[in-house]
């Protein structure tokens, strides 16, 4: 998990608002209540942490509160880290927006997600890659996938659970792993794209082998988010974004 520090970095960390009865609106007859979660959307998006409509339906359709522990379900929508046992935590909504618009994923791609937690980040993951019909939606076309790898056995179940309703692993659509992901995954590589959610010393060469020509990583090294795209066989443009916080990537 990944938390941004208030007081450090670059990026200041965003106030969830509350909400707001202006923003009550009525259709028809019905009075429509934006939930704290379209606030902090709302608030991602005019911040600039949030851009591509795919990644914003994503975190519309994929509900935190799923994800959490059931006595955390009242804070799931709050910007903020949230505990799911373990020593671990669900990662800060703001640090998953800004990781998946540096990441970019796809429909029809292979994305392989490394230290998947909760399986929060993996669904919203799924439902970028995912064929339009398995998001719920009419039209026919090829859906890429997601692999996730986590290291802690009672979070891979807790994961599982957590995403049964989006039917994503009923679907294909992802596979959870038990495993260490420090190593990549070798027999599900190629990737089009690797996202690790816990901090590195450095960034694994396996990770680096297994990515296509193209490729994008996006991962927290010494509490930095930093984006390598592979230029060829050999070359990585780099860029750092300091001022985050993760838990370390257990090698
Ligand atoms: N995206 C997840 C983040 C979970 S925190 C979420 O939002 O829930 C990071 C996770 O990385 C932890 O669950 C931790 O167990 C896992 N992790 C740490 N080192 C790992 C490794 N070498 N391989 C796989 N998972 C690892």
């Amino acid at each position: 998990m990944v938390s941004k520090t208030i007081d450090q970095g670059s990026i200041p960390c965003v106030p969830v608002r509350q909400r707001r009865a202006d923003k009550t609106a009525v259709r028809g007859l019905i009075l429509l209540f934006p939930t704290q979660m379209d606030d902090l959307i709302q608030t991602l998006i005019q911040e600039n942490y949030l851009k591509t409509p795919l990644i914003i339906e994503a975190f519309r359709k994929i509900k935190r509160k799923d994800f959490v522990l059931e006595n955390l379900k009242k804070d799931a929508d709050i910007n903020m880290p949230l505990t799911i046992g373990y020593g671990q935590t669900i990662s800060q909504p703001l640090t998953v927006a800004f990781m998946l618009e540096l990441l970019q994923p796809n429909p029809g791609e292979k994305i392989l997600d490394i230290g998947s937690g909760s399986g929060w980040q993996a669904a919203l993951l799924a439902y970028c890659v995912a064929a339009p019909q398995e998001r719920g939606e009419p039209r026919q076309e090829g859906g890429g996938k997601v692999i996730a790898v986590e290291r802690i056995p009672e979070l891979v179940e807790f994961s599982k659970q957590n995403m049964t309703k989006y039917n994503f692993i009923k679907k294909g659509v992802i596979k959870i792993i038990c495993g260490d992901g420090s190593k990549g995954l070798e027999k599900e590589s190629p990737f089009d794209k690797i996202i690790a959610a816990a901090n590195a010393e450095e960034i694994p060469e396996a990770w680096k082998k297994q990515l296509k020509i193209n490729g994008r990583i996006v991962a927290p090294i010494k509490n930095s988010i930093w984006l390598f795209i592979k230029k060829s066989e050999n070359k990585f443009s780099e860029q750092e974004f300091p001022g985050f916080v993760f838990v370390p990537l257990v090698l």
